[in-house]
């Protein structure tokens, strides 16, 4: 059993200010090394769980977050752009490691979705969604359910809003946007751990995240000036100042551009 997994930065454990995400501040390299916890705790309990191979993406910021040599050496290093959504039918199920809620979720510890900059709300078939929703419908383009999450309260929430059922392991909740009360570190990744190994066992119970096809994605931009590029290309409706529109047939459409 093959699992892939995808990691973000702000719902890591340990990981409690804005600051910490910035590459320049001296507490982020406090925040890498709780990434790479974070992760081999997950890699950990997939292996406990009965996973035969694990494969590992550096998800946040387009990558180049983790420090290689904390990595538990049994995960593969995905090294492609991550971009993309790198799986294929050969996975039995991916956890997204460190995840966040989506834009406009309150007391949710820096909530946003893509860019916290330009987009406001999106929606697929009506339905507002966030990035782990993003994660599930191109894992799904392969027939791979999401298995389990870490993040914060409100991430975990999420994840059980969409997923049900999805093993969740939650390392902190947020008063307000930019800080969060981090639980026990130790704590946190034993949690994950055990989320990961249970996780394990919904493999054949849990279905892969898809929404009827075609889909509708739709995209609130902040200001229209963001929206002009986005609206100009094919296949892309503008509905109003700030908000595109497309049809899709495909779960690997998910995304804008
Ligand atoms: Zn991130």
């Amino acid at each position: 059993m093959k699992i892939y997994i995808v990691t973000d930065l702000e719902g890591i454990s340990g990981v409690d200010s804005i600051d910490m995400i910035k590459v320049d501040h001296p507490r982020h390299r406090f925040a890498i090394e709780r990434l790479m916890a974070d992760t081999n705790a997950a890699i950990d309990g997939a292996f406990l769980g009965g996973a035969s191979m694990v494969t590992v993406n550096d998800g946040h910021g387009g990558g180049n977050n983790f420090d290689l040599s904390l990595l538990d050496p049994r995960a593969v290093f995905d090294t492609r752009e991550n971009k993309n959504s790198h799986l294929d039918d050969s996975y039995a199920g991916t956890f997204f490691i460190g995840t966040h809620a989506m834009a406009g979720t309150i007391n949710a510890f820096l909530d946003h979705t893509q860019s916290s900059a330009s987009w406001f709300n999106y929606w697929v078939n009506g339905r507002r969604c966030g990035e782990m929703a993003q994660w599930a419908i191109s894992s799904a383009y392969y027939d791979v359910p999401v298995l389990m999450v870490s993040g914060d309260e409100t991430a975990c929430a999420e994840a059980r809003s969409f997923f049900n059922p999805v093993a969740c392991a939650a390392v902190k909740y947020a008063n307000g946007r930019n800080h969060a009360l981090c639980y026990d570190l130790k704590e946190s990744e034993d949690s994950i751990r055990e989320a990961a190994r249970s996780g394990m066992a919904l493999i054949g119970q849990v279905k892969p995240f898809k929404p009827l096809l075609p889909m509708e994605i739709k995209l609130e931009l902040y200001r229209s000036d963001y929206c002009d590029e986005l609206a100009s290309l094919p296949d892309v409706e503008r509905l109003d100042a700030r908000t595109i529109r497309k049809v899709v047939n495909s779960y690997q459409d998910v995304l804008f551009g």
